[in-house]
């Protein structure tokens, strides 16, 4: 039996009528940059996420990048980032000017340790930003009381948590604002790349609207030196169509995830723990044990294709060598980096695929 990682394809060939017409549409509405398409999915994907603004963009990164000029974080400034991530959440800091303070996660829920923010912030610290790793939302309620009682602001990257829920709410209504990844192989995925920010603050939607639109709300009138990067209709048109299906989907991932829990209980890897307050999205269903490679050989050998996410964390990558951190500077994450592998997961994976995965565990010796 053969089982891919992520099968993108079948989300396509699953809606292929309804997305084609939809894209179709945008193409034959002569209208290719802002316009009706990407109004639409604004507002529906505000709606969905709880959040009164919705602002498109061109990707996760750039969303991150936008968000945070519009919070003001430059030059000297200090952003709280998770040292487990994928290296996007560190990017985002950089490219502003300014320094990511990295906090280690739990080990268990493997989120940004609500604990040891405090004692990682300096007066320089502006905002906060945990990411929902894996689609298992972060402790936004301790995270959110710290935040008010220093004055700084929250960030949330969502790229992995679309339709996730803390507390009973979805991710998108807690923080000061979400960043949203659009890629493909996220919970919610355009035919390219894309993505958007959340927030229940009508300024800063307004200053992010601006600054990936080259600064400017009026045209040749520009206010702050932006950027350009925007939603594109075509993209705005399919994830419209996919949004209505995004909880049935995630709710098939959610069957699979309670499949693998159950079923490798009594193995040797260890399957990641659910805080009470958190539903997963189960972007990705990640497992932990000493001998990784070794498994992840086997499985291929099996025909199932299982990722690291992620190998490198980022504070050991040469891209910042120039922070200065050292190999155990951040244990936790190092450990985590060493041990992950990420099994097959998605909408369009079988329960018997799912069986086989953990026959092939639980095989291996
Ligand atoms: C995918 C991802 C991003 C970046 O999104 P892109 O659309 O690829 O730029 C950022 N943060 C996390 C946690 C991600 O998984």
């Amino acid at each position: 039996m053969k089982v891919p990682f992520l099968d993108v394809r079948s989300a396509y060939l699953e809606l292929k009528s309804e997305l084609d017409r939809a894209v179709a549409r945008a193409l034959d509405s002569g209208w290719y940059i802002f316009g009706e398409e990407v109004a639409r999915f604004e507002k529906s994907f505000a709606d969905y996420t709880g959040a009164r603004f919705a602002i498109g963009v061109g990707n996760g990164l750039d969303a991150l990048r936008i968000a945070l000029m519009a919070m003001g974080v430059s030059e000297g400034d200090e952003v709280i980032v998770p040292s487990n991530t994928y290296i996007a959440t560190w990017l985002a800091v950089t490219q502003c000017g300014a320094r990511p303070v990295p906090v280690e996660p739990d080990a268990d829920t493997l989120n940004i340790d609500p604990q040891r923010i405090e004692q990682a912030m300096t007066s320089k610290t502006k905002v906060i930003l945990p990411v929902h790793l894996y689609g298992q939302p972060a402790q936004m309620g301790p995270i959110l009381d710290l935040a008010r009682r220093k004055g700084v602001r929250v960030l949330e990257d969502g790229a992995q948590a679309h339709g996730a829920r803390y507390r009973g709410m979805s991710i998108g209504g807690h923080g000061d604002a979400v960043t949203w990844s659009f890629y493909p192989g996220k919970n919610l995925g355009a035919f390219g790349d894309a993505g958007g920010v959340t927030t229940n603050d009508a300024e800063l939607a307004e200053r992010i609207r601006t600054i990936a639109n080259y600064g400017s709300k009026v045209k040749y009138v520009n206010e702050v030196c932006g950027v350009n990067s925007r939603l594109d209709p075509i993209h705005a048109a399919a994830l419209a169509v996919k949004l209505q299906f995004l909880d049935d989907w995630n709710a098939r991932r959610v069957e699979i995830a309670d499949y693998y829990r159950q079923h490798l209980q009594d193995t040797n890897v260890r399957v990641p723990a659910q805080h009470p307050d958190c539903a997963s999205s189960w972007h990705l269903f990640p497992v932990f044990l000493q001998r990784r490679d070794a498994l992840q050989a086997s499985l291929k050998e099996a025909g199932i294709e299982a990722l690291i996410h992620y190998p490198i964390p980022p504070h050991l990558q040469q891209a910042y060598q120039f922070l200065g951190f050292k190999k155990g500077a951040f244990p936790i994450a190092e450990a985590l980096a060493e041990t992950e592998l990420s099994l097959p997961i998605g909408p369009h994976m079988t329960l018997e695929q799912a069986a086989y995965v953990c026959e092939t565990i639980a095989d291996f010796q």
